[in-house]
């Protein structure tokens, strides 16, 4: 028999379970750790809540998780409760999957101003993660800025133009609901430090900019190249540039905007004791293509400001840590640990790009210890003794569904589940 630890319990965790328990069949026990005593990581805490058909891969993982060979442990934390030197004596391999939740930083004065958030503080706080139920975004002021033009970026701005009406059939937390809806924000600048034809936005989410209830989104013609240039560009950036060109058509009759301001880098955030305005330098295309400052500057007001630049990892003792991410080569970090998804190439890609990710470390480690081949670990009995003489309690499959249940109990009308925001409220659920 060999056992395998995974750490995380997202889309990345999931995907290489899935590949060993494939590679190894009954030959081996796949547990999967998590520090929550719910699983499935971005897909609950980072995918937007009124993206439910996004969210439906999770139906894949649950049958990873119903699947035999397969254990979720809840409520443990590698780093603190259990060290990863400690999970190698225990398991034939372990590979981190955990992500990277934590924002980059734009390294600008003014950035710890009250009110300048990070995107995953803010997506957080409207998806229930624990850490993040007490953010209370100042929603009070008509304008707010956010920084980046990615996927992230467009969430935390439609998040912010969206009626009470269009989180529908959403899963956003209550708090968050409220909140929004009586928000006074009706301008969202959207900053992209280069051009339309850098965007890292995609076309489905784009699109749905222009149907929206009570928002608009505004560009300027003049930051666009002259159409004929869009020829060259990957199929996937020229429809997101053509959708964004189409913008210049819509007519201007909603409450709300969202403005598109491209070559604007943010050079300070000003404000007394909580922010008021961004200086923003206009910028231009270098030779490399990269932003270059061209030393005209001006401001934004805002009384919110979103920084959604992308995250890193979380570092864990003892492991190599570099640019935000485990130091690793093709996934390999040291003998026996292994790293995959974000935690593993940095945070690009769709949840889909985790699956090849995931089958290519489950691959090499089953090349590694081929499947018929046994080794003397201790597996998930070392480990739950281990925890218990420090009064840690995991959870499992059926505390993660009682809660879940009783999630989907007490939705509110139009909701799929009223989440819990709280880790004690979790454990109140299972009768910890
Ligand atoms: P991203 O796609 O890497 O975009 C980050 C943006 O921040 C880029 O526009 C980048 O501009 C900008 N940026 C970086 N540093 C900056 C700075 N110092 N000042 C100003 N701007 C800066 O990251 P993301 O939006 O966090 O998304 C992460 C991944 O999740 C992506 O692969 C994304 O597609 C995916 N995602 C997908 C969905 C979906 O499919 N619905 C939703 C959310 C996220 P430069 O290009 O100039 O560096």
């Amino acid at each position: 028999m060999r056992h395998f630890a995974i750490v995380g319990s997202g889309p990345a965790g999931f995907y290489t379970a899935e590949a060993l328990e494939k590679a190894y069949g009954e030959g081996a026990r796949i547990d999967i750790l998590d520090r929550y005593p719910v699983p499935y990581g971005l897909i609950r805490f980072g995918v937007a809540p009124d993206h439910q058909s996004l969210k439906a891969v999770s139906k894949r993982y649950d049958k990873v998780a119903e699947s035999a060979g397969v254990d979720f442990i809840g409520n443990v934390c590698v780093g603190r409760d259990v060290s990863v030197p400690e999970l190698l004596e225990l398991y034939d391999a372990v590979i981190l999957a955990v992500g990277a939740p934590h924002d980059r930083k734009l390294g600008i004065p003014g950035e710890d101003l009250r009110g300048v958030i990070g995107s995953a503080e803010f997506v957080g706080w409207y998806n229930g993660h624990p850490e993040f139920a007490d953010l209370d975004p100042p929603l009070d002021g008509a304008r707010a800025v956010v920084v980046g033009a990615g996927n992230v970026a467009l969430d935390c701005a439609r998040i912010l133009s969206k009626t009470r009406h269009e989180f529908e059939g959403s899963d956003i937390v209550g708090h968050a609901l409220e909140a929004l809806d009586s928000s006074s924000i009706r301008t969202v600048t959207i900053l992209g430090r280069r051009g339309p034809h850098q965007v890292a936005m995609t076309p489905k989410e784009l699109g749905e900019l222009g149907h929206l209830e009570a928002a608009v989104p505004e560009i300027e013609m003049a930051d666009f190249p002259p159409v004929e240039a869009d020829e060259p560009l990957e199929p996937g950036l020229r429809k997101s540039v053509s959708i964004l060109r189409s913008f210049a058509d819509l007519p201007q009759d909603k409450p709300k905007r969202m403005v598109f301001d491209f070559f604007a880098k943010p050079v300070r955030i000003e404000g007394d004791g909580r922010v008021e305005r961004v200086i923003v330098e206009r910028t231009e295309l270098d030779e490399k293509g990269s932003a270059r400052g061209t030393g005209e500057t001006y401001e934004v007001p805002a009384s919110l400001v979103i920084t959604a630049i992308g995250y890193s990892t979380s570092p864990i003792e003892e492991v190599p840590f570099a640019g935000g991410k485990f130091v690793n080569e093709n996934g390999r970090i040291a003998d026996r640990l292994y790293a995959v998804g974000w935690a593993r190439r940095g945070p690009t890609g769709t949840i889909g790009t985790n699956r090849p990710d995931g089958y290519e470390v489950a691959d090499r480690i089953a090349s590694e210890m081929p499947p018929g081949t046994s080794g003397d670990r201790a597996g998930v009995e070392g480990l739950k003794r281990l925890l218990d003489g420090r009064g840690v309690m995991p959870t499992d499959y059926d505390d993660w569904r009682k809660i879940e249940e009783t999630e989907v109990a007490n939705a509110r009308p139009g909701s799929p589940r009223e989440k819990f925001v709280r880790h004690e409220h979790w454990l109140q659920a299972i009768g910890r």
